[in-house]
């Protein structure tokens, strides 16, 4: 009977999720709205990906302390094979685009990006990355372009939008344009602190930030890129948190796909586990938050990736590819924190922008 009892009075004290009254919605504390979300984007990194990385780092990964796992289909508007143009514009604006379309629909109309509505309602922005910072996945969130090749037109669309922080090479698209304006420039005037390196952009703790750390591509991991990634999460972090209504943050480890594109597994490995410790940071910082939800998925698989032996214990992994290419099949979605929950089952790599519109009340 005082079981009974005290059932009851756990259902008196603590709000039932879902119960409505006068009309809005009462949410329990594990379905609390986040304040702020970090998208995590490993280019080209479909489940074996992840598992060669968990084996060649003997065992384990950051992106287990997730909570909740999906599945998203990613099919493009044109294509049963996803580009990352077309990958990165469905999660960022709801829309299925063609191969190759930045921030578009299929009829190359403009639809606002989940980094624009978050400006709009006043939260921090920012994109944080390992390849240029016009490169497709981070275009799709802040551009709107018909294609992915109009590098020159994409980096004009960063001026567009009161982007906080984008850390990431590509330079040379903002200031040695064939149409011979310097964006870097129009970027300054803005109030951007505008830097060319890593130690510039980890100086910086506030204000705005246009963190070029390369003019074109940064080199893979092990030819001299280090922890740029993780030095470049610390500070993207360090200047978003400061805003009070909070952020929405996308990183990539952008050359987990051009490890694939090479059917190089070393590269592929480097990449993944590089990629992990930015997911470990980002995981910690919404452990100690409490209300930053975390998003972890890919775009794409690339390289049609195998696992055809390996040792857990040494950190050995025997890899095979069968194209050079991107391949169709389903990619994961991990998650944490607020909200976490709403992202399992199986759905449209479209349905991730509804969800974190969703996420975020927009
Ligand atoms: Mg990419
Ligand atoms: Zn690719």
């Amino acid at each position: 009977m005082k079981t009974f009892s005290i059932f009851y009075l756990v259902l008196l004290i603590f709000p039932v999720a879902g119960i409505t009254q006068g009309g809005k919605k009462k949410l329990t504390h594990q379905q609390s709205r986040p304040k702020n979300i970090i998208l995590l984007i490993g280019d080209g990194m479909g489940t074996a990906q992840i598992f060669a990385g968990l084996t060649a780092n003997k065992g384990w990964l950051n992106l287990e302390q997730c909570s909740f796992v999906g599945f998203h289909k990613n099919q493009s508007a044109d294509n049963y094979i996803t580009d990352s143009g077309a990958g990165a514009t469905a999660f960022s604006t709801g829309k299925k685009a063609k191969n190759g379309a930045i921030g578009v629909d299929a009829l190359d109309k403009p639809f606002p990006t989940i980094l624009e509505l978050a400006a709009k309602h006043h939260l921090a922005t920012g994109l944080v990355v390992s390849c240029s910072i016009t490169h497709a996945t981070p275009a799709a969130f802040i551009a709107h372009q018909p294609s992915r090749t109009m590098t020159e037109a994409i980096a004009n669309d960063f001026l567009k939008t009161p982007i906080d922080v984008f850390i990431g090479g590509g330079k040379k698209y903002f200031n040695q344009r064939k149409d011979g304006k310097n964006l870097c420039d129009s970027l300054l005037k803005k109030g951007y602190a505008v830097t060319n390196t890593l130690s510039e952009v980890v100086k910086i703790n506030s204000g705005k930030l246009a963190g070029f750390i390369d003019t074109a591509e940064p080199p893979r991991v092990t030819a001299g890129r280090g922890d740029q990634l993780l030095k470049s999460l610390q500070t993207a972090l360090k200047i978003l948190q400061k805003n009070k209504k909070g952020f929405f943050l996308m990183l990539e480890g952008s050359q987990i796909d051009w490890g694939g594109h090479a059917n190089d597994s070393a590269y592929v490995i480097d990449e993944m586990i590089d990629f992990d410790k930015a997911m470990g940071e980002a995981i910690a910082f919404a452990k100690k938050d409490k209300n930053t939800l975390i998003i972890i998925t890919a775009d794409h698989e690339t390289g049609g990736l195998a696992l055809t032996g390996g040792d857990m214990k040494k950190g050995l992994v025997q890899m095979k590819f069968i194209t050079k290419e991107h391949t169709a099949v389903m990619i994961p979605v991990f998650t944490y924190g607020p909200m976490a929950s709403t992202f399992s089952g199986i759905y449209e790599n479209t349905d991730l922008f509804k969800k974190m519109k969703n996420a975020f009340n927009f």
